[in-house]
């Protein structure tokens, strides 16, 4: 990996949205920063010092602005950096920028940035991901999650991690020339304490993780049933507005119509479905398919039947194979109030007309697609997690072989594995090619 700022070439990107705006900003990074800033103001640019001036090239006036230097490490990607805000037009820009590029700058690709300040170690890994989430976060609660990681604190519980495998290795090494009598803790269990600590811990941090996957990503959920049955007005009362076309006839909701909502931070698209039913409507059975295929790839199914209904009509819904399924019994406010209603276990009643058991149900969804709602989430990847649940299982497997066998040279192995794996999350034994794929999914200037 290298790690001589100096060594690489000036970069320059479009770091403001596309379109117009107030301001427009051309970030550059490299060591030709600064001489690229004297170029284009004629002025002698201070450290983190704005500057109003003249962009010129060419003797001609290209736009009029702020030119900010700031000087390397004080900078984001520990490089000299420059950053000039003009006016924020796709044209302006766009010249400004082909400006700075005939002055000795070269277009940066996607994520250049957040790549030069991992290489220059000014953010680990997990940060540079999560500045990417923060950024396309869809949600506040997700923005709290990917900031959480973006400041270091993750971070930080990871390299404490990292530490405690390491104490622990020092002192399994230092044994490894004695013979099990010999060794201090071994025998009490000490040393299978602390690994039991640290899986725990680990463990912990993969579910904070796992729930910030849930938030950045959002779950899909899907409403099933019958037709009239009430799931538009069902999904319109979860939704708290009008989407869907509420009739009295059977088979209206001819297609899938889909809104996004937040319960409780968490984005969910909620899909109504054509009622399942075997049709000869030509455009009524592709609803059905679609349907199905929806359903089948949906976090969660609800299921709703009509508890007005006397004989249920056999629902079609029985036939998905989805494990996942929460089955409502709506309409409940056609039933005497104090009737006592027996239910198979795990289904709820609701009223879409009177809003009875709406807040239930909301509440059951996040618990049925596994969101928690803790303010200690945090965003993270399927990678981070993967590293989190390899590190677990190698110490298991450690726990178990030092029980068995108390081999100590295992036990040692296995501790620099799960160490590794750690290292992994934030990058510090990161091959190229990850760090290339991860960086290219970034968007420009960032
Ligand atoms: P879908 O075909 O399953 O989407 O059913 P709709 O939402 O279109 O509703 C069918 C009919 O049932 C409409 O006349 C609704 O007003 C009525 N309906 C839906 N939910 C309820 C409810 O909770 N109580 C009562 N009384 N009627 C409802």
């Amino acid at each position: 990996m290298e790690s001589f700022p100096g060594d690489r070439d000036t970069i320059a990107a479009i770091a403001t949205p596309p379109g117009v705006g107030g301001i427009g900003i051309i970030r550059i990074s490299g060591s030709g920063s600064e001489e690229l800033g004297q170029k284009i103001t004629n002025k002698k640019l201070g450290h983190a010092k704005p500057t109003f001036t003249d962009f010129v090239f060419n003797g001609e006036l290209v736009d009029q602005g702020i030119a900010m230097l700031f000087r390397g490490p004080r900078s984001f990607t520990g490089e000299d950096v420059l950053e000039l805000q003009g006016h924020g037009g796709p044209v302006v820009m766009k010249m400004l920028l082909e400006a700075v590029c005939a002055l000795g700058a070269r277009v940066a690709r996607p994520g250049e940035f957040s790549e030069r300040a991992f290489l220059n170690e000014k953010i680990d890994l997990a940060q540079a991901e999560a500045i990417s989430d923060l950024i396309s976060s869809a949600s506040v609660s997700s923005a709290k999650a990917a900031i959480k990681t973006v400041s270091g604190a993750v971070s930080e519980e990871v390299e404490n991690l990292t530490e405690s495998l390491n104490d622990l290795r020092v002192l399994v090494e230092s044994n490894l020339d004695f013979s099990d009598e010999e060794i201090e803790g071994l025998d009490d269990g000490k040393i299978i304490s602390r690994v039991g600590q640290v899986i725990d811990r680990i463990s912990s941090l993969i579910n904070k993780a796992d729930q910030g996957i849930i938030l950045s990503k959002g779950v899909t959920v899907a409403l099933l049933g019958q037709p009239n049955v009430g799931k538009s007005s069902l999904f319109n009362r979860i939704a708290d507005k009008e989407e869907s076309i509420v009739t009295e006839l059977p088979g209206t909701t001819r297609d899938l119509i889909k809104t996004d909502i937040l319960i409780s931070g968490l984005p969910i698209r909620l899909v109504d479905t054509a009622g399942l039913r075997d049709t000869e409507d030509k455009v009524e059975k592709i609803g059905v398919k679609r349907a199905r295929v929806v359903a089948e790839n949906a976090d969660l199914i609800i299921e709703v039947k009509d508890l007005s209904r006397k004989e249920e009509p056999a629902s079609n819904c029985e036939q998905l194979a989805h494990e996942n399924r929460l089955v409502v019994y709506n309409k409940r406010d056609l039933r005497d109030e104090d009737e006592r209603i027996d239910l198979p276990e795990g289904a709820l009643t609701a009223s879409a007309v009177t809003g009875l058991g709406i807040d239930l149900l909301r509440n059951k969804i996040l618990e049925r697609v596994g969101f928690e709602n803790d303010e200690s989430v945090f965003t993270a990847r399927i990678r981070h997690i993967e590293s989190m649940r390899s590190a677990v299982n190698i110490l298991k497997s450690a726990e178990l072989e030092l029980v068995e066998v108390s081999s100590l040279d295992l036990l040692a192995d296995h501790l620099r594995q799960a160490q590794n794996e750690l290292a992994e999350i934030l990058g510090s034994v990161t091959s190229d090619e990850l760090l290339g794929k991860i960086f290219s999914e970034f968007c420009i200037g960032k």
